[in-house]
């Protein structure tokens, strides 16, 4: 099945903030089934058994039960895969806009029968090897999943989620803090105004300050106007306040009933022990209760098609305002259940829309009329009525009507001429490939592919057959009427179809703050002595109760005994062919071969080095001497996954401030096309050609506009990345290279530099760097590709040259250079409702004893400090600490409403510890100890074992000693530690990203700048 989790529609996803390391641990033996009790027509606990199917394209096997008592679903996927998966979903269907589904996955959360401490996940973070661990609000379904390699764990796990969805406490405490409340500014003083605080009310308030998620949501509400796509699931700031305690409880009632949940399960552990649980434990003690009320009808096709407009905020970073901006035009599709129809429209989507054969990409965006396509653009197949979108951002308003003109034409050319067979070809290729290719989070990516289609209850067993769904595809676009009968009903004949635009207001949020002021006066007003007083007193007690030490003990937890390392050294071969040093690994590759190659970068000088990432971003984009970029774009989909050139900046694990920076690029193909995927790198690097200026400006163009997305749901990381810059040379370089100073240079560039001066730097990097002398390689590979290593050795052989340099390149590590020691700080002044925060201090490197110690000290802080005040009674949605290779001791806070009273938080660590060392006590440390190990054992993907050591000179050697450091860490190291590297009296930096709450930051002796981030 395939489906993409686009970023238009709201996806929320709690706690793990920081960026996950794939991960993945695929075993393809096929192996006897496990549930030989299971058969058809069977009883089995309670669950009775009615669908069991091999799924040959992915070696499993599919279970499918229904409960007798209260008609649960149950899936589950029997395959030899260590990383077992397990979730509870719910349809979730709201008919307003208050937020309840968004608010109820928040404060189940709160607190158990079982479990009555808050926030169990991520205290279970702490007490599990989770592989992952979330809650996500789609549209219409809210579902918890989780995955681990450990059965222990995986129970232990799979307990406190169940208590968590069907008992929650659900408090009058619970809800206010999670959805909204009024509160006194000053907690103490009755006299103080009164405020709307909470948390999903603040994440909502940041949600639609995001321009392009605001733009997705008022999409979906205006094409789909009826029942619940009509309203926003998340909640609409204005409506939250509408919100009550009691309708809260009564939507948990019905909604988070068995007879409206589907559960999931993926993986090697024994399915029964599942059922037994779930039934005795939860189901046997429900009815079964009719969840006709969650039901989504399929929406009734407009009659003509319609227009809307809306307006956003000004983006202060994006380009020139009257350029800023957006088009959508959408149609209404195919039911979701009608899986093959929704397969073909997304093969069709992509010979519409995706590379520069496509029709649209051809005929809009190389008009270089706009920025590019919006991320509303493609097919979603999320909702019940599926859709497909085109879309521009960044134009201007007088070529809206030429926009729409030319997808008029554009559609038409479709269907009088059909799509050329070799673009056909090379789509059908790369759906092929990515079925064999053994993406990490297999049994994640299954659950999160149907778990739409099941909601609506679609044929999930049938969607996984995707050969059979591909072979009938094959036929069907290969015959130029079957293409043209789709093209027709779906565009040409269709009138279900919104063209909406959206411009940007100065006024915006003072619109928004108006409403919200005149809201708050009204709640207010109405408001009677004694509600004033229940106010008030609630603001204390809540305030008490955040700040109360909880009786973790309840939860389940591991023990030391049940961790089992379970990695071993990964069987690596090094050679070196010519002057490219090798590193080759024959790997379970499901006949699929995958090259990664590190080019360094050392001799570019500052003006072409700032523009790397650019020329990374065209590097397969682009004519080459032998192809123009149409024919090439379709050679390279043909036989490969597509090539990837990305800035690789790495620093040394051994010594501060020493690092390497470069360009990693990769490719994966199916085992016969390797010699031609290696053909295709030697045609970038032998014969680049960028002599076409026309494509270079719009390249330019739609790079930039690109920059900006997603400034804001990753603040937190540019703000510790902006942070660093202030005291290494390294993170000077990383920051103009990926941090928001990359913006601003880029944004310089388009303003002030000729087309022919940017493709004369573009030149010069290009012979600088795509050299064969200059390249070391890595290949995964499976036993079954014979002929690999003379491939390999050919293509070094070809691409060095006999009189270039005949040194071998090695991982090559710069010096940087020293740093004034001031205590810095650098405001990057932005005009969003929220801030990031974030404090770095340097310490030691990696391989140093003390590192293992601040590694453990930074977890327990971010669990037992840093989480409980600026989360939990700051307000903030979340914050923590973090250690890099070379020691820099991160802190971050994540859309924070209070940066000053955050950094004295950061400020105050080695006080508080002094004081709290009582808490460091044998469990706390083990918890403190598990969370690294569940990053350290994650699993690795096949194409991914011993990658650590080709990119960043890890050994295993190294991160074994490194788990062994971590795991005999003692109580007093933590304090030790802390008091030698963190007091206030050590070198630090500090950044605020956001309006700073228009406080004072400088503190002390520190020396502050202000800057605006991006300009338009
Ligand atoms: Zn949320």
């Amino acid at each position: 099945m395939y489906s993409r989790l686009r970023n238009g529609f709201r996806q929320t996803v709690k706690h793990r903030l920081a960026s996950q390391r794939s991960y993945s641990n695929e075993v393809l033996r096929k192996k006897e089934n496990l549930s030989k009790n299971l058969q058809v027509g069977k009883t089995i606990h309670g669950f009775l058994c009615t669908e069991i199917e091999s799924i040959q394209e992915y070696n499993m096997t599919a279970y499918f039960l229904t409960h007798e008592r209260t008609k649960t679903e149950y899936l589950h996927l029997e395959r030899d895969d260590s990383n077992n998966v397990f979730s509870v979903g719910f349809r979730t269907t709201p008919l307003d806009s208050m937020g309840t589904p968004h608010i109820l996955e928040h404060t189940v959360l709160c607190g158990s029968e079982k479990y009555p401490v808050r926030d169990p996940f991520f205290k279970m973070l702490n007490r599990s090897l989770a592989t992952f661990m979330n809650a996500l609000t789609g549209p219409d379904y809210t579902f918890y999943p989780f995955s681990s390699q450990n059965e222990i764990d995986y129970r232990n796990l799979q307990k406190v989620y169940l208590d968590a969805v069907f008992r929650p406490n659900l408090t009058r405490l619970d809800f206010l803090q999670e959805g909204w409340r009024l509160e006194h500014s000053n907690l103490e003083d009755k006299n103080s105004d009164l405020i709307f605080k909470g948390v999903v009310y603040n994440e909502m308030k940041g949600a639609f300050s995001e321009t392009s998620s605001l733009f997705g949501q008022k999409f979906i509400n205006t094409i789909l106007p009826k029942g619940t796509y009509g309203y926003v699931s998340g909640g609409d700031p204005l409506c939250i306040p509408q919100l009550t305690h009691e309708h809260l409880k009564n939507f948990h009632a019905t909604y988070y009933h068995p007879s409206n949940s589907r559960m999931y399960s993926y993986g090697s552990f024994p399915l029964e022990a599942n059922l037994k649980f779930i039934n005795e434990a939860y189901l046997s003690k429900y009815e079964y209760l009719d969840p006709k009320n969650t039901v989504v009808a399929s929406q009734e096709r407009w009659k003509e098609p319609r227009r809307a407009e809306m307006n956003c905020r000004v983006d202060q970073y994006g380009g020139p305002v009257e350029k800023q901006n957006q088009i959508a035009i959408g149609y209404v599709m195919s039911d979701i259940t009608n899986i093959y129809e929704t397969f073909t429209m997304l093969a069709l989507a992509e010979l519409m829309i995706i590379g520069p054969n496509s029709a649209f990409y051809k005929s809009l965006i190389e008009k270089n009329i706009s920025g590019g396509y919006n991320s509303l653009t493609g097919y979603e197949n999320q909702i019940r009525d599926t859709m497909f979108v085109v879309g521009l951002r960044d134009v201007e308003t007088s070529k809206f009507e030429t926009i729409e003109k030319i997808a008029n034409q554009t559609l038409e050319e479709i269907y009088e001429k059909g799509f050329e067979k070799a673009h056909i070809e090379s789509v059908l290729h790369g759906f092929e490939l990515s079925i064999k290719h053994q993406s990490p989070k297999f049994g994640l990516n299954l659950l999160f592919n149907l778990m739409p289609l099941w909601n609506h209850n679609g044929p999930i067993l049938n969607a996984l057959k995707v050969n059979k769904l591909l072979g009938r595809l094959k036929e069907n676009l290969m015959t130029p009427n079957y293409v043209k009968n789709i093209i027709e009903k779906y565009f040409i004949q269709n009138n279900h179809k919104l063209v909406m635009t959206m411009l940007p207001d100065p006024k915006f949020d003072d619109v928004f703050n108006e409403a919200e002021s005149k809201l708050l006066k009204s709640k207010v007003s109405s408001l009677s002595a004694n509600d004033k007083e229940a106010i008030y007193k609630e603001g204390l007690e809540l305030s008490k109760v955040q700040k109360e030490v909880q009786n973790l003990d309840v939860l389940p937890c591991l023990k030391m005994e049940e961790i089992v390392a379970n990695k071993t050294a990964p069987s690596l071969k090094h050679s070196v062919s010519e002057t490219i040093p090798l590193q080759l690994c024959e790997a379970n590759t499901n006949g699929v071969t995958y090259f990664k190659g590190i080019l360094g970068t050392d001799s570019l000088g500052d003006s072409e080095r700032k523009m790397l990432p650019f020329f990374n971003y065209i590097l397969d984009k682009f004519d080459t001497k032998s192809y123009n970029y149409r024919d090439f774009d379709k050679h390279v989909s043909k036989c490969t996954s597509g090539l990837s050139a990305i800035t690789h900046i790495t620093e040394h694990v051994g010594q501060s401030g020493q690092y390497e920076q470069g360009i990693l690029i990769n490719s994966h193909c199916l085992d016969h096309n390797l010699p031609k995927m290696l053909d295709i790198w030697q045609e970038i690097f032998k014969k680049p050609n960028f002599s076409n200026s026309e494509r270079m400006a719009m390249l330019l163009n739609n790079y930039c506009s690109s920059l900006t997305n997603g400034i804001v749901s990753s603040g937190h990381t540019y703000a510790v990345q902006a942070a660093r810059s202030l005291i290494s040379s390294v993170d000077e370089c990383k920051e103009n290279l990926l941090g928001i100073q990359h913006v601003t240079i880029m944004q310089e560039v388009q303003k002030t530099q000729k087309t022919e001066d940017i493709q004369s730097v573009i030149e010069s990097i290009s012979e600088n760097v795509l050299k064969g002398n200059n390249l070391r390689a890595a290949f995964h590979y499976c036993n079954t590709n014979n002929d690999v290593h003379e491939y390999i050795d050919k293509f070094c052989k070809d691409l060095c040259n006999a009189n270039d340099n005949q040194e071998v390149n090695r991982i090559n590590w710069t010096d940087s250079k020293s740093m004034n020691k001031d205590n810095r700080g650098i405001h990057i002044a932005m005009n969003i409702p929220v801030n990031f925060c974030a404090k770095v201090i340097p310490t030691v490197a990696y391989t140093h004893p003390d590192y293992a110690k601040l590694r453990v000290l930074s977890v327990f802080l971010s669990s037992k400090y840093l989480h409980p005040i600026v989360r939990e009674q700051n307000g903030a949605y979340g914050g923590r600490a973090m250690l890099s290779f070379d020691g820099i001791f991160s802190y971050y806070s994540y859309r924070d409403p209070n940066s000053k009273v955050t950094l004295d938080v950061f400020d105050e660590t080695a006080n508080w510890l002094t004081k709290n060392a009582n808490l460091i006590d044998e469990q706390n440390l083990f918890e403190s100890k598990l969370t690294i190990m569940q990053q350290m054992d994650q699993p690795i993907a096949e194409y991914m074992k011993g990658v650590d050591l080709f990119l960043y000179g890890l050994s295993y050697d190294l991160w074994k000693t490194q788990r062994e450091r971590v795991l005999a860490v003692k109580s007093e190291d933590l304090v030790e530690v802390c008091l030698k590297y963190l007091t206030n009296d050590k070198w630090a930096a500090k950044c605020v990203i956001g309006d700073g709450g228009a406080q004072d930051l400088k503190k002390g002796d520190e020396v502050w700048q202000k800057v605006s981030g991006p300009q338009q």
